[in-house]
């Protein structure tokens, strides 16, 4: 394994276009610049080894991780990924962006992040209990309500946060709700949730294409990703008369120019996995999907995803992030001069994190809210954060990423200097 230096990135990789993303905003924030390096140093991270029978009696061994970013606005806060990608420096750049986010919508957290290194496609349901048990037990010495409250991410779900729920207040000796977000409504979870990233990323777009003069109703949208951020974006861009041309997932690509049919898709997901073998739109190859007509391109897999060939074929006018950095910094700069507007992940896909941040309060007081609450609260902060993101912009004629950046940045590092440094 290369030596991991956090001022060293791999060229390209995630951690990478973090640092650079951090260096263009440094000039846009005055004497708090002079804070500015805390932001490219981790406060802590954790690597622990998972080791767990499987079901034919061999003992496996996975690598997990968990990194808290930042915490000086609060307790950390991020999701937790099972995928056979998962590196550390993977982590550490999704837990940066969380700090980023986190603040961006003003919500009282630092940012963290985890992830363990399995395809879990491969595990039964049986060996994916015992490994989500065994690496709460690792990282619940840095985890809790007030210390970092994982959540879902890509391939975790709310009976994720069942598990890791039951087996850190089974190490507490009394029940802990608030230790992780998105967890079942059975269980202290939050009305919406689940929904909750699609919506907001649909409700951005929304906004943005409002100011662009671009109606939604007919508006050509190509989704990529049709997980849990993806399939409902696009449920709720069709239901807004938008007509949904192109999804592609890791299963294949789908074109229809007349329009996909979401909800059936959705139902063909369910039963067959992936959106191959769909037949009410054709398979197209997989770079054909990123040259397909259309006027707003969401961008909601893994990061990475939109890189300098693909950017100069984009022909939408729009580009929403609904994954975590799918835009890597070439492509970021080829978007920018081809004139193409892109509302970053940070404030984008936020739409999660806000819910989970309202799951977190209700478990404080064991009082929950309706779903209509939620959903006007969450509408409330998201379309808020985003004007803030658009005014500041247009004031430092900057792009909406270095704006939303600016107001995040400034809002870590006031809070790292009235806190001062310890000792
Ligand atoms: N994994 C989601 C994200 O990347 C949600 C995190 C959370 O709810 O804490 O924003």
């Amino acid at each position: 394994m290369p030596a991991l230096s956090y001022l060293n990135p791999t060229p390209g990789s995630p951690w990478d276009t973090y640092l650079a993303q951090v260096d263009q905003v440094t000039p846009h924030l005055g004497k708090l610049a002079r804070w500015v390096e805390t932001l490219k140093h981790p406060k802590r991270a954790l690597i622990v080894d998972i080791p767990i029978e499987m079901d034919n009696g061999d003992v496996a061994h996975f690598e997990g991780y968990r990194v808290q970013h930042n915490l000086s606005r609060g307790p950390g806060k991020g999701g937790v990924r099972y995928h056979p990608a998962v590196t550390l420096e993977e982590v550490l750049a999704l837990s940066a962006w969380m700090t980023i986010k986190n603040a961006a919508v003003n919500i009282p957290y630092g940012g963290a992040k985890g992830g363990i290194r399995v395809d879990p496609k491969l595990l039964s349901l049986n060996e994916l209990e015992k490994l989500t048990r065994r690496y709460t037990s690792e990282i619940s010495i840095i985890i809790g309500p007030t210390k970092d409250i994982p959540a879902p991410d890509v391939n975790t779900n709310p009976q994720t946060m069942a598990w890791m729920m039951d087996t850190f207040s089974a190490l507490q000796g009394g029940t802990v709700t608030g230790v992780v977000t998105g967890k079942p409504v059975e269980l202290g979870g939050s009305l919406g949730r689940v929904r909750a990233t699609g919506r907001g990323v649909y409700l951005t777009a929304r906004e943005a294409a409002k100011t662009m003069g671009m109606p939604l109703e007919g508006a050509k949208v190509a989704v990529q990703g049709f997980g849990n951020v993806g399939s409902i974006a696009a449920e709720l861009m069709a239901q807004a008369h938008a007509v949904v041309v192109a999804v592609q997932d890791h299963s294949g690509s789908l074109a229809n120019p007349a329009g996909i049919n979401i909800p059936t898709l959705i139902q063909h997901v369910r039963s067959c996995g992936g959106i191959a073998g769909f037949t009410e739109a054709e398979a197209i190859d997989e770079e054909s999907f990123w040259g397909v007509d259309c006027d707003i391109m969401i961008p909601a897999a893994l990061e990475g995803q939109v890189d300098g060939p693909r950017a100069q074929r984009i022909k939408a006018r729009l580009l929403v992030e609904g994954a975590n950095g799918p835009v890597n910094r070439e492509a970021d700069q080829i978007l920018l001069e081809r004139g193409i507007t892109v509302v970053p992940d940070v404030i984008a896909n936020a739409g999660g994190v806000v819910v989970s941040y309202f799951e977190w309060v209700q478990d404080f007081s064991s009082f929950f809210w309706s779903e209509d609450e939620i959903n006007l609260r969450l509408e409330s902060i998201q379309l808020g954060a985003f004007r803030d993101i658009q005014q500041r912009a247009l004031a430092l004629s900057v792009p909406l990423r270095t704006a939303a950046y600016v107001i995040a940045c400034q809002r870590v590092l006031q809070a790292r200097e009235v806190r001062g440094l310890y000792p």
